[in-house]
């Protein structure tokens, strides 16, 4: 911490992770004795570099890129890249560092890494856009490829940023290599499913919750934060699976509407005319818009914080606590500060922490990049079909391992403890590097 004292958020998230191995490392010297801690906290490689382009105006604008490659232990580099004002050295490092133990609970061969820019994609043109993705490219293209380093999606970067990212590559390399990203469009060589596969699985680990207790989703009341990629998808599959979502927002604030969203109207406001999701209300009578509120205060069976990390504090831990919360998922990364998930803990709410709930995603990239080695094309029904099956493992990884060494149905030390064990296990087999 000396080191590095302002990068709060990756404090943060190495904190999670070590409070849950104390235990589990105390019974296994080997990994002290390894260094591993030591090694794990420091990436393998941090770059940052600027990224210039020319506005509609004719004006030069300068921006901040980055690319964390943290650990590659057991695959290439994976993980995705975000452009969002707020990124910085701390949020790149934090997100690359959870990747790690994220893409390992996968099964999947992929290490961990992450990236982006401090662009706000926001009221910026189309033309904008692929300038600022194309100088962006430029300089990261020296450093990923197939076997090194895949970038995919997060917050501000989709299918339109990406597609353009991979037509750069291949520009600049003479060649096409269709798996240097994953979450391009289908007809580039991107998988079914990837577009879904966050929300999705997130749904699909809630489910594995929910057996456990002999229920399902069907009548279930829930709540998501953010409609973007991530909740729109998992609203998709609630409500495909029978449950009533009465809440979900943006930046701006939230809207309710007690019949159930409908799901069609967001994807269009969203995914189609970009706007923000107060035009909801003006469309549907029986909703209502409220503009600079936080969504927690709405009363559900099931929270679902899909946004940005650490949307979720103390506060908003006992308002949905009081309200009578049975689930808590995080489909963002770190959405909920320490000290909400404590309270959480602490009241018997269920918790899927994000390096479980959220891992469909780079999941389903890791079943992308299979495919184009393979130069094949699965269909929707096969991916999903697989992603099912991984989110079921996970599950069981992460119970079983809470169970083994915590003694009790904590999915946070399990989906810590299960991860951890296979990168350093690949570190100490590989030597001191
Ligand atoms: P999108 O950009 O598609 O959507 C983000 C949503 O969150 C938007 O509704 C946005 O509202 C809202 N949001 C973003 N930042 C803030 C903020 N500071 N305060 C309030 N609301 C905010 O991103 P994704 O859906 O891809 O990602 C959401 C989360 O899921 C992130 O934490 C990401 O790391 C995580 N994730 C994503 C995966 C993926 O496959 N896409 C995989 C695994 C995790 P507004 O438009 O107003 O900014």
């Amino acid at each position: 911490k000396e080191r590095d004292p302002h990068e709060e958020e990756f404090y943060q998230a190495v904190k999670e992770i070590f409070d849950s191995l104390a235990p589990y490392l105390a019974e296994h010297p080997k990994y002290q004795q390894f260094g591993i801690l030591e090694r794990l906290v420091e990436p393998d490689r941090f770059i940052s570099f600027r990224v210039p382009w020319v506005d509609d105006q004719g004006a030069v604008q300068v921006n901040r890129g980055y690319r964390v490659q943290f650990n590659a232990a057991i695959g290439p580099y994976k993980g995705g890249l975000r452009f969002h004002p707020t990124v910085n050295s701390s949020i790149v490092k934090f997100l690359a560092f959870e990747q790690i133990f994220k893409n390992a609970l996968t099964g999947q061969p992929i290490g961990g890494g992450k990236g982006g820019a401090d662009f706000d994609p926001k009221n910026k043109s189309n033309a904008e856009i692929m300038r600022f993705t194309q100088s962006f490219m430029t300089e990261l293209s020296k450093h990923i490829g197939p076997n090194v380093d895949v970038p995919a999606g997060d917050i501000g970067v989709g299918g339109r940023e990406i597609n353009y990212m991979v037509g750069q590559y291949r520009k600049l390399r003479g060649s096409s290599e269709a798996g240097v990203f994953t979450g391009k469009g289908v007809d580039i060589g991107g998988s079914l499913t990837r577009a879904e596969s966050t929300g999705y699985g997130v749904i699909y680990f809630v489910e594995n919750m929910l057996k456990e207790f002999n229920e399902s989703l069907t009548g279930k009341k829930i709540i998501v934060s953010g409609s973007g990629k991530v909740s729109i998808y998992a609203m998709e599959k609630a409500i495909e699976l029978g449950a009533r979502v009465v809440a979900c927002s943006d930046s701006s604030g939230y809207i309710y509407d007690e019949k159930g969203i409908d799901l069609e109207t967001v994807k269009r406001l969203k995914e189609v005319e970009g706007k923000r999701i107060s035009a909801y209300a003006e469309e549907h009578d029986h909703s209502s818009f409220y503009g600079g509120e936080k969504i927690w205060q709405v009363a559900c069976d099931i929270a679902l914080p899909c946004a940005t990390q650490n949307e979720l504090d103390e506060n908003d831990a006992s308002t949905l606590i009081h309200n009578g919360v049975s689930i808590v998922a995080e489909g963002a990364n770190m959405p909920c500060t320490l000290k909400a998930v404590e309270q959480f803990r602490e009241n018997h709410v269920g918790f899927a922490p994000s390096k479980a709930a959220n891992a469909g995603g780079v999941a389903v990239s890791a079943l992308e990049m299979a495919q184009n080695s393979a130069r094949v094309s699965w269909t929707f029904e096969e991916v999903d079909r697989q992603l099912k099956e991984i989110m079921q493992n996970i599950f069981d990884q992460s119970l079983s391992a809470g169970r083994q060494y915590k003694c009790e149905d904590n999915l946070i030390d399990g989906a810590n403890i299960a991860g951890f064990k296979r990168v350093a296990d690949a570190m100490i087999a590989q030597g001191v590097l």
